[in-house]
């Protein structure tokens, strides 16, 4: 008998049973609330080495869900780390979550596959997130001290207790709030996306640099945007943010960044290959390794490609008009302002509209589709100098 539309015989199943199994030291999967009738959704993370032992890092990706590069990349990563846990190398405390999101995973709409924005009216996947700062500050702003590890250990604690204190209604929310807790007392929170077409590139808060450096040069990459509140409370915000908003209130008191939480933009949409993504694992795993979470010698440090400038030095170009975007440019040109990058192709007038470059910088982010409209995002170039109109929001959603 031939089986009916959608189902194959057995055997031709049996793949999924020979998988191999993942060996990290802990699997931890937390099941979401049931957002539909029948249908609930769960988050696994992969804890290595132990908790109050040495630094803490939390990685995860996925969190748009339609930017594959990071979950190819945990892959190797965690096979480094399953290795590495072997041989006792693990010094700290690591989460990998390989897949953040497993809400924005599912969103398949005849067959195409939609990320970025939650499809039940949540948003942007990675805005939102809960702003810790001021609530800290009222709590335990008088117990703060002169001894910056005790200040450290108060604020971490009262981070936890604001977030065990709240109780979210939506799906979307327990996966913000599950996010947050696992990641809001680390030393290190590497949220990993991908642009469209783009170079490798970080966002970072400005207190962070030139701390940062570090990673900034083992992944090779080619910018550091550096805010302080880009607007939107986007994870790395939400996680770093608290400290320096405390360091303000309390200038008396010493208050370090201790969370050097980043979003790792690692190229672009299909810049998916073993290649890469090996090449990403070994980065940071050695950053890692200069860190004291993972023990070994990470070699020299490669040189910085590019040194840091303000996130309101990159500008975005928008297509005015709609019509067949091409490119007079490529990822990592150097342009100046005026140069032409791109036109916006009218079929039927034979019109072109000219995009130019509003500042001297190089590109960093194109786009991989060709049908734009009016205010679709055409570049991403860097500058160095400030530019007056990159004020209050200044993400690209
Ligand atoms: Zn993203």
């Amino acid at each position: 008998m031939l089986p009916p539309p959608g189902f194959r015989p057995r055997a031709n199943q049996g793949m999924l049973d020979q998988m191999p199994t993942p060996s990290p030291i802990r699997r931890e999967t937390i099941a979401l609330p049931e957002a539909s009738l029948g249908t609930q959704r769960t988050w696994t993370a992969l804890h290595y080495g132990t908790p109050g032992q040495g630094p803490k890092a939390y990685i995860h990706t996925g969190l748009h869900a339609d930017e594959l590069p990071g979950l190819l990349l945990c892959d190797h990563l965690g096979r480094l780390l399953d290795a590495a846990a072997a041989r006792g190398e693990i010094l700290g405390e690591i989460i990998l979550v390989p897949f953040t999101n497993p809400i924005g995973l599912g969103q398949w709409v005849n067959g195409t596959h939609l990320g970025r924005f939650e499809m039940g009216g949540a948003g942007n996947f990675n805005r939102g997130y809960p702003v810790l700062g001021p609530e800290v500050a009222q709590r335990i702003g008088h117990q703060l001290t002169d001894n910056a590890a005790a200040n450290v250990t108060l604020i971490r604690a009262t981070m936890k207790t604001i977030l065990a204190d709240l109780q979210p209604v939506k799906e979307m929310d327990h996966l913000r709030l599950t996010i947050m807790k696992h990641a809001i007392d680390a030393d290190i929170a590497l949220d990993l996306h991908c642009d469209t077409r783009a170079l490798m590139h970080l966002y970072l808060g400005t207190p962070l640099w030139p701390d940062a450096k570090d990673l900034a040069a083992d992944l090779g990459s080619h910018a550091t945007l550096l805010a302080e509140d880009s607007g939107g409370s986007s994870l790395d915000e939400a996680l770093g943010g608290p400290w320096w908003h405390l360091a303000k209130a309390f200038p008396d008191k010493p208050i370090p960044p201790a969370c050097l939480a980043t979003t790792v933009e690692l190229r672009g949409e299909s810049d998916v290959t073993d290649a890469l993504a090996a090449q990403d694992a070994a980065a940071l795993f050695r950053f890692l390794q200069r860190r004291g979470v993972l023990a070994g010698d990470p070699g020299p440090l490669p040189a910085l490609i590019n040194d840091a400038s303000d996130l309101t030095a990159s500008d975005l170009l928008v297509a005015p008009v709609p019509g067949v975007l091409v490119y007079k440019v490529g990822l990592g040109d150097r342009v100046k302002k005026g140069d032409l990058v791109a036109e916006i192709v009218n079929p039927l007038t034979h019109g072109r509209t000219p995009i130019t470059a509003t500042t001297d910088g190089f590109i960093l982010v194109m786009r991989h589709t060709h049908n734009v409209r009016p205010g679709f995002q055409v570049a991403k170039v860097v500058g160095t100098e400030p530019l007056a109109h990159r004020q209050g929001y200044l993400l690209s959603d």
